[in-house]
Parts: structure tokens; sequence; C-alpha cells
């Protein structure tokens, strides 16, 4: 039988904002364990949280960007469980009035689009750390309190590679909305994926397992991969799947048991007394709305329209908004309607070179009057060849020298003038009589062979297109 994967994802992201979600307490990351608490977050009788203000505009920001309905009416609940990392005894959450509900999210997969509702979005408070040591474990409350964006899906997606894409799309909204580092590593943004398989084309859910431990994009790619094939062979031999929690082992790649009876859980929700329902004014939903920015989708369609990119390209430098800024500052700048020449260098060379620090283009010091100078040199001036221009730009940015002072100091120009060229003209139809019969006799790979012997001659220097067109006379 052919199954098809259900998967729904729920995305927990550390709002950026310089204190908790309740308290005071600083949410800098990577301080001294212990150091950024106080008896709100420790949860000491008496001690009374108050919310951020920030963490609630964040999260309707999101919300907003995710085509999410605003709650008029939200307020915070307390979701009860005992653990080390929670000094509380509960955490608070939202439960049946979750900040904003039903959104969406188009991603595009294989070409086609794809629509992801968004069940909510709500907002709670990070737990602590634990630290596993040899023979002990020890437990950071620096990061209980931290404020919470919970986004969870509705099991729309079908595959490991939506479920890619979708992280990667809402990670670049994100980062647009500059709400959120989004660095797994730090575990600012995780997540958790939830999946079943079913029969190819029925419209039931069956038996799900929650996949936990991934620490980036790809092991939730890959963990899912990996799920999908165990659930497939067990309902394949007549077993059963179990509803459980797994873990992802990024080493062995493979998911393994956590804890079953998930149905066992019962968090004891109830409002939390100490907090007070809030009422979301539209004028403030309004102002929000208006600080929003042009987001990766929009920016995609206006570079189209706007310089004539087509989608891959647009994808490619609207993907991280500092990328984008960079490049339309230099496409914009750029003279000619043509904004070809400028596209192929941003996405070409320059994306190479970053590439290979680890960096974005964006990270790239080199002044736009340089950028553009080079693209003139090579693509419109023809003063450089193609190849003579990845190396200046590489040494632009090295050095920090302008382009046409590279080119003047090594000597780089290309032989464009005829008459420097005849010498070796003559020279290479001389010794190649055999290509130049080929090429009489109709065979055009014969003229790029010639042209190649030419540039040998040279050194790489004379223009190609000019020893082409002196060829073609010449025979
Ligand atoms: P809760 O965790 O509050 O019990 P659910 O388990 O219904 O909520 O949903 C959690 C996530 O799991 C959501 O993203 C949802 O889309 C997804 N999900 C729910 N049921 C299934 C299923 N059978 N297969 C795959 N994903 C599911
Ligand atoms: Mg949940
Ligand atoms: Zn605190």
């Amino acid at each position: 039988m052919e199954y098809e994967a259900v998967i729904g994802l729920e995305v927990h992201l550390h709002l950026k904002t310089k204190s908790k979600a309740f308290c005071g307490c600083s949410t800098e990351f990577g301080s001294q364990p212990n150091s950024q608490v106080c008896p709100v977050c420790l949860g000491f009788p008496g001690s009374l949280p108050v919310l951020n203000k920030l963490a609630l505009d964040y999260a309707i920001k999101v919300g907003l960007a995710l085509n999410c309905r605003i709650q008029e009416y939200t307020k915070f609940d307390r979701k009860h469980y005992y653990y080390p990392d929670l000094p509380k005894n509960y955490q608070i959450s939202q439960y049946d009035l979750p900040l904003s509900k039903d959104g969406f999210l188009d991603i595009y997969v294989n070409g086609a689009s794809k629509h992801i509702r968004i069940r909510r979005a709500h907002l709670e408070e990070d737990a602590g750390k634990l630290i596993h040591r040899q023979d002990l474990s020890l437990v950071d409350f620096n990061r209980t309190g931290i404020p919470l964006l919970e986004i969870v899906t509705e099991p729309d997606i079908n595959s490991p590679e939506e479920a890619h894409e979708y992280l990667v799309d809402l990670k670049s909204i994100i980062e647009y909305l500059d709400v959120s580092d989004c660095d797994m590593e730090k575990g600012s943004l995780r997540c958790d994926a939830n999946i079943s398989i079913r029969p190819k084309g029925a419209s039931g859910l069956g038996v799900k397992t929650e996949l936990k431990n991934m620490n980036s994009f790809k092991g939730v790619r890959d963990a899912l991969s990996y799920e999908i094939e165990r659930q497939v062979k067990l309902l394949s031999e007549g077993d059963k799947v179990v509803q459980e929690t797994r873990l992802w082992d990024a080493k062995d790649l493979k998911t393994f048991s956590m804890r079953t009876k998930e149905e066992a859980k019962d968090y004891r929700y109830f409002p939390d007394p100490d907090l007070p329902p809030f009422i979301i004014k539209q004028e403030k939903i309004n102002e929000i709305k208006k600080s929003i920015p042009e987001l990766p989708k929009e920016k995609c369609q206006r570079f189209m329209r706007e310089y004539g990119l087509t989608e891959y390209e647009a994808g490619i430098l609207v993907s991280n908004k500092n990328k984008a800024d960079y490049a339309e500052e230099r496409l914009k700048t750029w003279p000619g309607k043509d904004k070809k020449p400028v596209v192929n260098w941003l996405i070409g060379p320059l994306t190479a070179i970053a590439a290979s620090s680890n960096l974005e283009i964006s990270e790239i010091k080199i002044s736009v009057a340089d950028f553009l100078e080079l693209v003139d040199l090579v693509e419109n001036k023809q003063v450089i060849s193609n190849l003579t221009g990845k190396s200046v730009l590489e040494e632009m940015v090295s050095t920090g020298k302008s382009p046409s002072l590279i080119i003047q100091g090594k000597n780089l120009a290309q032989i464009s003038d005829e008459g420097a060229l005849e010498k070796e003209i003559a020279a290479v139809i001389k010794e190649n009589a055999k290509s130049v019969e080929d090429f009489k006799a109709g065979k055009a790979g014969a003229l790029m062979f010639l042209v190649g012997q030419v540039m040998k001659k040279t050194k790489g220097k004379a223009n190609p297109k000019v020893v082409q067109d002196m060829l073609k006379r010449r025979l």
C-alpha cells in the first residue's frame, strides 16, 4: 500500500525582549548560570508577575504577519507539570484563548504552492535549562521566564521537504520582523514535529508520534524522513504505531522513544489569577500592523517587477533582509535599465566569495560604487574578462582597493585592440590547419578551439569576443 505523511509543526520562538515575560530579569544569553533570576521567575510565594508589553507587541506582530486573527480578548493560563527546570510547577501559557488564531503561510515546494494553515500562536514563558554531568544534573534558571511564542500549524504538511520549506519561510519572516534571533543552536528557535502516516488519499488521521530534540532545520527534515520510514514499516508489517514522544539522535540518525502514554497527560489548565485578561484594541492592532515592514514574499514580487529579476533570482536575494537591502542598493544605483549584469555578479561570484568565508553577501564590505564599477568594467566596457573580473573581485574583498586600481597595478586589462592581436591570430591559423579546415567544413566547435588557442598565447588577456570576430573574418 502507498502511504502519505501528515505533519504538524510546533515552533517555539524566543522573543527578543531585553527583559523576561513577567519580571524585569535580563534575557541575555550565555551569562553565569542563575545570575538572571528573581522571586517572580523563581516562583517564590507572594511574588506577582507583570506582563512585558513589548513581548505582547512582538507576539501580535508575528500573528499579523502570519495572517492570523488577533483575539480581542485573551488571557493567560497555568499549565501544570512537575519538572526540575520548572520552579513554579506550572508554566504560564495560553490555553483556550490564544492571542492569535487561524492564520496561514503559503510556501513553494517543487514549483507548486502549498497552503499551510496556522492553528494558533500563543504567548508563554520558557522553562529553565538542565545541564547533565556524569553523576549529577544542574539547573540554570536564567532561561526561566523568557517570552516564548508557540506557533502551531494544522496537520497540512505532507513531506519532510514541505516541513523544511515552512521553517525556512517562517524564519525569514520572523527575521524581517526583527522579533527573534531564530538561532536553533542557542535554543531561541525550537521545533517539535508531529507526524503520522495514512493510506494515500485517505482523509482521517493516523496515530502520530511527536519528534523532539532536532537542532537544525536539516535535523527536522532528516528526523521526519526517518520517522516516515519507521512508521511505514510498522504498518506494512501489520504492527501499530504507538503514540509517543521520540527524540532525534543526530549522530545515529535515528529517533528513539522518550515517553509513551501521552494521553495520560493532564495539565490542569486554569486561568492564572495573578494576571488579568487582556483586551487588545483595534487601534493597537492597526498601529502594530503599520510597523510591519515589507515581507519576503512581497519584496520578491517587487524585485521581479521593478528590476526584472526571475523568481529564482529574487527568491535568493530576499531570503534575508540584510541581503535584500544590500542587493537593492546596488540594483537601484546601477544606471542601466537591464539589471541582469548586477544580479549575476551578486548571486554568482559575490555569493561564492561570501560563502567561502561563511558569510552573507551583506557582510562583504565593498562600496556600492566599487562593486558597480567592476560590473561595468567587465560587462559593458569589457576592459577585463569575466574570469579576471572574478579574481579582481576577490582582491577587492581582501584589500579594499578599487577595481581600476587593481587592474592598473597588475596590468590586467584585456587586449581588445585588433592591431595588437594580429600576430597571435596569424600564428594560431598557421599552426592549426586541421581546425581551420574543420571550421570551413562547418564545425562550429573548431572556432571555439581556435579562440582558446589565441587566449592561451595571450595568457588569457585577449578579449575573446574580438578574437572570435577577427578569426571569423580571416577564415
Ligand atoms: P496538543 O499538542 O495540544 O494535544 P495536537 O496534538 O492536536 O495538540 O496538535 C499538535 C500538533 O500536532 C499540531 O501541529 C497538529 O497539526 C499536529 N497533529 C495533530 N494530530 C496529528 C496527526 N494525527 N498526525 C500528524 N500531526 C498531527
Ligand atoms: Mg504543544
Ligand atoms: Zn525574574
